[in-house]
């Protein structure tokens, strides 16, 4: 059994595992630790992750990415198109309230919702952690912005049973760092429990938790975040200033060139990585647009001026976390940062400033979240033995029941917020019902201004026909409560029909896959048997063959680069047979010609 850690991030994922008495951060097949987060339709298959992101610039329509967040929306939320859009090359279609795509695949127009496209790329996640551990993956710990409400979780964890997984718990990234952070630790206190602050910064968000860690336990006092701050902010502030810089220098207007404005946005990335470590960086761009090479220079200083409005925006979500958890200064005992964006260095100065005192960097900045979630899967998981952690976490948002009065109770109230803000999870609370009659109860947000997502498609959140029984315990007498519950996840027949589009698209890439496998043989073999004919090979051919043969080889070439560019695996497999009939015997006589001798010499060294 599998015990895994994907830590889904909006531009790049990373997975970890646990194996060999520890947790490994495992490679994909390009050997990166990271793997975009990216799917991507051509005329014949899709390509997930690395796959996409190399043909990203020739497939630009087809090709998309912030999965993390398109599954965040409702088609209607005016975030989806005020701020996610600009970020996304795909056309965006409404799906029945859904957000989704409409792109080109297998040469037809198809419509694919985010909970899809998230569960296409599991499954790319899916493939490279078994490729790696040689055993089929299916259960997983996977981690979420703390901020992601109950129907943005029920999303992530939708497109995880479509990509066949079986997701045991959804973590928060800061909740997964501390677990890193706390299983580790061998010296943490009894009694007086010790206070860290973990900072996430990565490509689209921002998060920040305090945590408490005792011995075998860490409870988060309080969490804030902007979910509007990341490495992708930095980078836009600088695309509008070359763009500007550019319009100068060389008359060319970049935005209006959607693969100019994608190379541009390469280049600055790659800029501001380099500003996080020199004091200056060039930026060069290779025709850009128009034929023309593009470069320039920017220094650190001009850098921090340029972004001094997104740095203003770090002292926020630090000062709304440190008054939440009620501590005072001397009560942090350190501040730990993880997440791309924490590497620039005036955000390294606005954190350590807040708090007075120097960063931690006892995690791995990029692996500590996935890392987390491989320990938490452990924790979880039979086969797997992991000192006991137990992990108190809070609720970013207020949760109130709210039901019907009756004429019985008149002074009944009709709704009670049961869970305040950052109340712990998990956590029970007790309500007691007089009532004869069936009745509902509903949970609500109760401020859902303050949530992120007008989010549910109302539509799914009907009762399942077969109501379960569940088993209620009376004081004094015992019976049966029939109970009907219901959320706003998709709906089961839904699912099921996503989980059988997903196995076609899979069999059908991976049909796909053997085909250029199988040409690829073939086009060796030709090549590399034809070579040897005339050389290695050719006193074991008969003549009158060895024409026959080489004609065979130089059509089968030619055929290769006309009608056979683009035939189907059974062709390919049938040509290789068929110039096997001839090469496959001349190759065994030369094969018994080189063993003999050596043959031999051992049978006479054993006489
Ligand atoms: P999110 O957590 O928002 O879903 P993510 O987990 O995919 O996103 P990370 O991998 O934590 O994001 O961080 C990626 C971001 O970090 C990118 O914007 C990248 O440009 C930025 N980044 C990485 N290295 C550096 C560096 N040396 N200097 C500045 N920024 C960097
Ligand atoms: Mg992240």
């Amino acid at each position: 059994m599998s015990v895994v850690g994907f830590d889904f991030g909006n531009l790049q994922s990373k997975i970890a595992v646990a194996r060999n008495r520890g947790i490994d951060v495992i490679c994909n097949e390009v050997s990166n630790r990271t793997t975009p987060s990216l799917v991507s339709f051509g005329p014949k298959n899709r390509y997930l992750g690395e796959a996409a992101k190399t043909q990203e610039i020739s497939n630009f329509k087809n090709t998309v990415g912030s999965l993390k967040r398109l599954i965040c929306y409702a088609f209607q939320d005016s975030e989806l198109h005020e701020v996610e859009k600009q970020y996304i090359n795909a056309e965006l279609v409404d799906e029945k309230g859904q957000v989704a795509v409409k792109v080109q695949y297998h040469g037809e127009q198809r419509v694919f919702t985010a909970t899809q496209l998230v569960a296409m790329y599991f499954t790319k996640l899916k493939d490279i952690t078994s490729a790696e551990l040689k055993i089929p993956v299916s259960d997983v710990v996977i981690s979420v912005p703390g901020w992601f409400t109950d129907a943005q979780r029920r999303r992530i964890l939708d497109a995880a049973e479509v990509a066949g997984l079986n997701c045991l718990r959804l973590l928060n990234d800061t909740s997964a760092a501390a677990l890193g952070y706390g299983i580790t630790k061998t010296d943490l206190p009894e009694d007086k429990p010790r206070n860290v602050v973990f900072v996430d910064i990565g490509y689209s968000s921002y998060s920040v938790a305090i945590v408490s860690f005792l011995k075998g336990q860490l409870t988060v006092k309080s969490t804030a975040y902007d979910r509007h701050l990341g490495g992708r902010n930095f980078d836009q502030i600088l695309i509008d200033h070359f763009t500007e810089v550019f319009k100068e220098k060389y008359k060319i207007d970049i935005k209006s060139n959607s693969k100019a404005l994608f190379r541009l946005r390469t280049g600055v990335e790659k800029l501001k990585k380099v500003l996080s470590a020199n004091a200056q960086a060039p930026i060069n761009v290779e025709s850009i647009m128009n034929d023309i090479d593009v470069s320039a220079i920017l220094s650190r200083d001009e850098f921090e001026k340029l972004v001094e409005h997104l740095l203003e925006r770090i002292e926020g979500p630090l000062e709304q976390a440190f008054k939440d958890s009620g501590l005072s200064l001397e009560d942090i005992h350190s501040v730990e940062v993880v997440g791309g964006s924490t590497r620039i260095p005036a955000v390294k100065e606005r954190i350590s400033k807040f708090f007075g005192q120097e960063l931690k960097y006892t995690l791995n900045q990029d692996e500590a979240v996935a890392r987390g979630c491989a320990l938490q899967c452990a924790i979880l998981s039979p086969v797997f033995k992991v000192r006991e952690f137990n992990v108190q976490d809070i609720i970013p948002y207020p949760i109130k029941i709210t039901w019907n009065k009756i004429p019985e109770i008149p002074d009944e109230d009709s709704e009670l917020v049961v869970f305040p803000r950052s109340n712990n999870i998990p956590s029970t609370k007790i309500l007691t019902f007089y009532r004869k009659e069936p009745f509902d109860i509903e949970a609500y947000y109760s401020e859902p201004d303050k949530i992120p997502s007008t989010g549910p498609w109302i539509e799914n959140a009907k009762p399942p026909s077969n109501p379960p029984v569940k088993k209620v315990k009376k004081l004094v007498k015992k019976g049966d409560l029939p109970i009907t519950s219901c959320h706003n996840g998709l709906d089961k027949s839904v699912i099921t029909q996503f989980k059988e589009l997903e196995v076609q698209m899979i069999v059908s890439d991976k049909l796909v896959a053997d085909t250029e496998t199988q040409k690829n043989a073939l086009e060796e073999y030709v090549y590399d048997t034809r070579s040897k004919v005339e050389t290695i090979y050719s006193e074991y051919v008969n003549p009158n063959v060895k024409d026959k043969f080489l004609q065979l080889l130089n059509d089968t070439e030619s055929w290769l680069y006309d009608e056979g560019e683009d035939a189907s695996k059974s062709v390919y497999v049938e040509k290789f047979d068929q110039l096997k009939t001839y090469g496959g015997p001349i190759a065994e006589r030369y094969r018994e010609a080189e063993e003999r001798p050596k043959a031999e010499q051992s049978l006479r060294e054993s006489i």
